[in-house]
């Protein structure tokens, strides 16, 4: 457990319970994809999975107590599986944005839904697998890895 993720941990909460009431904290989810989009490239892969992410901070404080600690699926590791969920996860939230006609509170509220149905997702499988098992298919943990190793190659 990092100092770091002690306190970003609490992002958490604030976004899938505050944000129900509050959609506009939506927009720190955008905030969020953002900053590990920078980090993927000008730190490590998955930087911010490892010492940033509300959830992965979630997962491993909390959620470690509860799991069942079994080995994920191989399926969970195939490249093509994770791209597929990728391009779902991106398909839907494009999906939904375009439905809000452009309403900005609207629109924090998709990042709000999108978080918190997600999360459910991680707390699931978390609890039938490994604690990190959401993470090996996270979209975001999949685009950070990508541009990760797209950065890697272009430095001296
Ligand atoms: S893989 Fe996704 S949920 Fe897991 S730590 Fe990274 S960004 Fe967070």
């Amino acid at each position: 457990m990092k100092r770091s993720q002690l306190i970003m941990i609490w992002l958490l909460p604030v976004i899938v319970i505050g944000g129900l009431f509050y959609p506009i904290l939506g927009y720190l989810v955008i905030a969020m994809m953002s900053s590990l989009l920078l980090l993927s490239y000008f730190k490590k892969g998955r930087f911010w999975c490892w010492n940033l992410c509300p959830r992965g901070a979630f997962l491993d404080i909390v959620l470690l107590k509860f799991s069942a600690k079994k080995p994920v699926p191989k399926i969970f590791t195939k490249k093509w599986f994770r791209w597929l969920i990728f391009a779902i996860f991106i398909s839907f939230l494009t999906f939904r944005i375009i439905l809000t006609g452009g309403n900005l509170i609207a629109v924090g509220a998709v990042f709000v839904r999108i978080c918190l149905v997600t999360t459910i997702i991680a707390i699931v499988l978390g609890v039938l697998m490994k604690q990190r098992a959401w993470c090996m298919i996270c979209p975001m943990g999949t685009l950070q890895e990508k541009i990760g190793k797209i950065a890697q190659r272009r430095r001296p």
